[in-house]
């Protein structure tokens, strides 16, 4: 992406609340991994633009949807495992290094932020995570290719083994409730940072769209690096209208 006017000033203040404080929570969505080859909802060449998402309701009362939506999960699941985390990740690290995040907040499903070095207990993954199945009634885990097996072998969805109950792969489907721990962790980092960073979302989905208007009205400055403009951008005191990869990487070396 070409540098926007006024960018480097962009980058220049954003450096400047990096290096100001050591109580940072990272709000990442889909565009985090697109530069790791991973396309997000809502930009022209998005998810959206091809497909209808399958809801929570379908899932569970229909067969059929429930088929289509693990033929689409196999697919995606076989781009998250050759993705590679990419430069903005590296940046959250060497925060995480530094001594400077407080937490990862994810929207994102592909994993991709557990693949770095910031220890686990400092992510909240948000959706959940594509990469496993979990039993919607006792919750035990099943492994994608496990469940593409029993697919293959006998045409039909699979089964818990524990207690016979319908197996969905660990995310959260429009129309289903997030998971009331994640959500109440990653409102308590919302309050309590000092820098709320918004990496890549178009901050429409709620709740998690919430969490940074909760973070400004506590008190935390709120910045976004965003392709697009968001409707949360009046709130904030930084914007950089760039590619993370980039901009990230030249505020965070500044900052150092
Ligand atoms: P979104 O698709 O609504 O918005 C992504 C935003 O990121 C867009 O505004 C786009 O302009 C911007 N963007 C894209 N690449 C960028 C880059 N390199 N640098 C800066 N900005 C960039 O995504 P969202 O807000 O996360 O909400 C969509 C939902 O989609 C989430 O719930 C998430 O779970 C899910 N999702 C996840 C993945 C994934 O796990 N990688 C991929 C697609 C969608």
């Amino acid at each position: 992406m070409t540098e926007q006017p006024g960018q480097k000033a962009s980058v220049e203040k954003l450096a400047d609340l990096i290096a100001s404080t050591d109580l940072i929570t990272v709000f990442s969505g889909a565009g985090m991994s697109t530069e790791s080859g991973i396309p997000d909802y809502r930009s022209p060449d998005g998810i959206w633009s091809r497909m209808q998402p399958i809801t929570y309701q379908q899932f569970v009362s229909d067969e059929a949807a429930r088929l289509e939506d693990w033929r689409r999960r196999f697919i995606m699941n076989d781009d998250f495992a050759i993705a590679q985390p990419n430069q903005g990740y590296g940046c959250i690290d060497t925060l995480y290094k530094r001594g400077q995040l407080h937490g990862i907040i994810t929207q994102n499903i592909d994993g991709l932020h557990k693949r770095g070095r910031v220890s686990g207990e400092r992510i909240v993954e948000l959706h959940g995570n594509a990469t496993f199945g979990r039993c919607l009634e006792c919750s035990r885990a099943m492994e994608l290719e496990a469940v593409r097996g029993v697919i293959e072998r006998t045409g039909a969805c699979p089964r818990c083994e524990s207690c016979g109950g319908l197996v969905k792969v660990a995310v959260i489907s429009f129309g289903q409730n997030l998971d009331p721990a994640a959500l109440q962790r990653a409102a308590q980092w919302s309050a309590d940072c000092e820098l709320f960073l918004v990496l890549g979302s178009s901050l429409v989905v709620e709740p998690a769209a919430s969490l940074p208007r909760l973070a400004a009205s506590q008190g935390a400055t709120l910045a976004i690096i965003n392709r697009e403009h968001t409707p949360l951008d009046n709130l904030a005191a930084c914007i950089v209208r760039g590619s993370i990869g980039s901009a990230f990487t030249q505020a965070v070396s500044m900052a150092s």
